[in-house]
């Protein structure tokens, strides 16, 4: 094949057509006396069609000997044929093998024989390949489109800030040591520091799209140690505004995915029951989220104001709500030094999360904007305000009061699809057992 400016995806293959298609094997049926070899591109399959007695024996032997998942072009008439799956077949004129595949294959694209989540990953391009997880990641693709024009529409810059650093955002154990020429430095484990300072300049209202790197030591399903973090943060705002924000994007991510990829969620079986959230999303204060889950009786100790919410009380708590909400006012103590407290009330914050029934999307809050008081925050948490002195120092000259969030993007993808596991909405995880592919 000399190359692809003559290529038609299979999808676009018409009756009447002299087409030359190209793509992987997916699928040899032979017949006996007339053979199908299942033609698969990124648009979907297509029916190539051998008649052996009537056809030159080098071309069915070159059609019909290509192993499974080997590159292939072919080159012929395309004629319809009810029968086919797609209600046309080709029948070749040419066949050539482009790149073959090994006769062992580490897991089945056609998805016939089931693969566990390891060898999937371990495999993933072959994984990839599979109709149902090519529809994750176009699905991801369009969230991730979705939600930079809800940003544009809500007047904000797209950035992207440092992900070596010489401090971490809060310090502590959550942060992966790296040399760099010869110092210590980390993996960022959020941009919420840098966010801010781009909001206090003319730029005003910012957003990032980028990777966040955390070395939790857990494993669970919805905690990776390289997430995509999805960041807002808007000058002149309060916690109120960043929640519309909030609110926002995330139903766009949920219209554009029903507008847009009806096909991948037929793929996924979702098609009936996907819905995207309509109302106002509630906001409750965390004192109504904890008297709340205590009046489930899931719990075997009952939540009393300034304790964090265990992940059973999230779940009670989720069941009970059946959609996505807000958990406002804080108790300050649990949210970082950096999250604003109502100004009548020092022990309330405005921090925020939004939690989808099933767990915790988002984390936001307005922020503390004021240098003294920043100052306190930092000691009050342990860490030492010089370190942040590049920080800091920025609030001396004109900061405005603002606010801000981050939604983990396979969260939002895992939580849209129902995935059971996080590790399924991203191309190539990073948790504690893997670091390759
Ligand atoms: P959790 O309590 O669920 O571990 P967190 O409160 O530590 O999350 P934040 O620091 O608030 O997380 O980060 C904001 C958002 O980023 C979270 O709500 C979540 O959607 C996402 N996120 C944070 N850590 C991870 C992670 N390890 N893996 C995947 N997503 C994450
Ligand atoms: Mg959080």
């Amino acid at each position: 094949m000399e190359g692809l400016e003559d290529r038609t995806y299979t999808a676009d293959a018409e009756p009447g057509d002299h087409a030359t298609v190209a793509g992987w094997v997916h699928e040899i049926r032979d017949l006996g006396g007339i053979a199908f070899l299942i033609l698969r591109d990124t648009e979907g399959k297509i029916q190539v069609k051998f008649e052996k007695d009537e056809m030159d024996d080098d071309l069915v032997e070159t059609g019909l000997n290509a192993a499974r998942e080997s590159v292939v072009s072919v080159t012929g008439a395309v004629e319809e044929e009810p029968r086919a799956p797609t209600g046309v077949e080709i029948t070749p004129e040419s066949v050539e093998v482009i790149a073959e595949a090994d006769t062992e294959l580490p897991l089945d694209p056609s998805g016939k024989v089931d693969a566990d989540l390891s060898t999937r990953l371990d495999n993933r391009t072959l994984d990839l390949r599979k109709d149902e997880v090519q529809a994750i990641f176009e699905i991801r693709s369009e969230i991730l489109r979705a939600a930079r024009e809800a940003f544009r529409d809500a007047n904000a810059t797209e950035v992207t800030t440092p992900k070596i650093v010489a401090t971490g955002t809060e310090g502590g154990t959550e942060l992966f040591p790296i040399t760099y020429f010869g110092e210590e430095a980390f993996m960022n484990q959020s941009p919420q520091l840098f966010k801010q300072l781009t909001a206090g300049s003319n730029l005003e209202r910012v957003f990032e799209i980028g990777p966040i790197f955390r070395a939790e030591e857990h494993n669970t399903p919805r905690h990776l140690n390289e997430a995509t973090s999805i960041d807002f943060e808007g000058a002149f705002c309060d916690h109120e505004d960043a929640m519309d924000v909030c609110e926002s994007v995330v139903k766009s991510a949920y219209e554009a995915v029903s507008e847009n990829c009806a096909d991948q969620l037929e793929t996924l079986g979702l098609a009936g029951e996907f819905e995207v959230p309509d109302d106002a999303f509630p906001r409750l204060t965390y004192e109504e989220a904890i008297e709340k889950i205590n009046a489930t009786g899931e719990l075997d100790e009952q939540l009393v104001w300034g304790d964090d919410l265990p992940t059973e009380g999230e779940h009670a708590l989720g069941q009970e709500m059946g959609r996505h909400y807000f958990i406002t006012d804080w108790p300050s103590e649990i949210k970082p030094f950096y999250i604003k407290d109502h100004d009548d009330d020092e022990a309330l914050s405005t921090g925020f999360d939004l939690m989808h029934p099933r767990m915790e999307l988002v984390s936001g809050g307005q922020r503390e904007h004021r240098y003294e008081q920043l100052i306190e925050g930092f000691e009050q948490q342990g860490l030492d305000p010089d370190e942040f002195a590049y920080y800091t120092d920025m609030f001396k000259y004109g900061m405005p009061p603002h606010a801000g969030w981050a939604i983990g993007a396979e969260r939002l993808i895992m939580t849209l699809l129902d995935l059971d596991n996080i590790r399924e909405a991203v191309l190539y995880p990073r948790d504690r057992q893997r670091l390759s592919p």
